[in-house]
């Protein structure tokens, strides 16, 4: 009787064993990626204990992809972009494609803008293609801990090809820059204004710059901020995987250029394989998740302790009003969370 029960809340929770999660991921099947992405994304901890385990079986056959981060302001063309390149790589190169998500303001919406399937209208409909939106709750840091995780389930379900679209507005794309071999900030052509429209950090770590929207009348301003990032990027310190940043252009909505950004994906692939940096980066971006991880759980878990709640305003004000020194304060809560 009791175990009827169970199999009936299983089916009506519609989970599965991580056994099963893994044999159909294992099998390419979409609805059940999408149900283990989910369970990545919860925060429920039965859900999490799921996935840990999944992404444990999944490990050992992911890794055998291309990893690329696509950047840009709003409105740069990203979405555009990525069903142009997309389509270009399942119909000419037969290849299959992920496209992930990361918008931390998706938070703030309450909605996904990002990986919309709405906006790739042509992606969202071929088999060869899969589209995750970005997750819609949690800090950046839990954000990207599932897209992380995302990248792994990908990978162990086949797919060989993986784009990370991020909007170029802050901090998100340092995480989505550890996390991928190749990192694209796509830009537009401006009045003049070229460096100023992204922060200078973001193009330091790019591998690529493409000016979007190359046609029609903006074909010579696009001329005229290629060799402005050009410029630009001679002043920046060298890769030391031996890469020079390529600067070019495109129009995605007319479907050129896509295949010379391609081509530079691929060369850098080669190079970095050749004196295997493209390996040492994804060992070194392991112990950077790994880092980042301890870093973040030991402060949530601070915060989270009982006493240490009880005690923090208390010595916060005391600190505030100069009676008590933070260095003190900090120690005396520090003793608190390890007794
Ligand atoms: P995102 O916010 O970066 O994802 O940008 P979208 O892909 O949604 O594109 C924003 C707008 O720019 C849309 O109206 C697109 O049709 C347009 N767009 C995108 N790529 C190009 C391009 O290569 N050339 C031109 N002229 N317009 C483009």
């Amino acid at each position: 009787m009791k175990k009827s029960i169970n199999k009936i809340s299983i089916q009506k929770r519609n989970e599965f064993t991580p056994d099963e999660y893994f044999a159909g991921i294992k099998k390419g099947n979409r609805t059940i990626l999408s149900k283990a992405i989910t369970l990545i994304e919860s925060s429920n901890s039965k859900h999490q204990k799921i996935a840990e385990q999944l992404v444990e079986l999944c490990l050992p056959f992911s890794g055998n992809s291309i990893r690329i981060g696509i950047t840009g302001v709003p409105g740069v063309g990203k979405s555009t972009f990525i069903e142009s390149l997309g389509s270009y790589l399942i119909d000419t190169k037969n290849k299959n494609i992920a496209v992930l998500a990361i918008d931390p303001s998706s938070k703030k919406t309450g909605g996904s803008i990002l990986g919309d399937k709405t906006r790739m209208n042509k992606l969202s409909v071929n088999s060869n293609a899969f589209i995750r939106p970005s997750p819609s709750s949690g800090t950046l840091g839990g954000v990207a801990k599932a897209t992380r995780e995302t990248i792994i389930l990908c990978e162990a379900a086949g797919f060989e090809t993986i784009l990370i679209e991020t909007v170029g507005v802050g901090q998100s794309e340092i995480e989505v820059k550890s996390m991928v071999d190749f990192f694209l900030l796509l830009m537009l052509a401006g009045a003049g204004d070229e460096l100023q429209g992204i922060k200078r950090g973001i193009m330091e770590i790019a591998d690529g710059i493409f000016i979007n929207k190359a046609d029609g009348n903006n074909m010579i301003k696009a001329k005229i901020a290629i060799r402005e990032y050009k410029n630009a990027i001679h002043l920046f310190p060298a890769n030391n995987n031996n890469w020079i940043p390529k600067v070019s252009s495109c129009s995605a909505i007319e479907n050129e250029g896509i295949s010379e950004i391609w081509e530079v994906i691929e060369s850098f692939k080669n190079l970095t394989i050749q004196n295997s940096s493209f390996y040492e980066n994804r060992k070194q971006q392991a112990k950077f998740w790994l880092e980042h991880t301890i870093n973040i759980s030991i402060k949530e878990e601070f915060y989270a302790n009982d006493n240490v709640k009880n005690k923090l305003t208390e010595l916060e004000s005391k600190v505030i009003e100069g009676t008590l020194s933070p260095f003190k304060a900090a120690k005396e809560l520090l003793d608190i969370f390890k007794s």
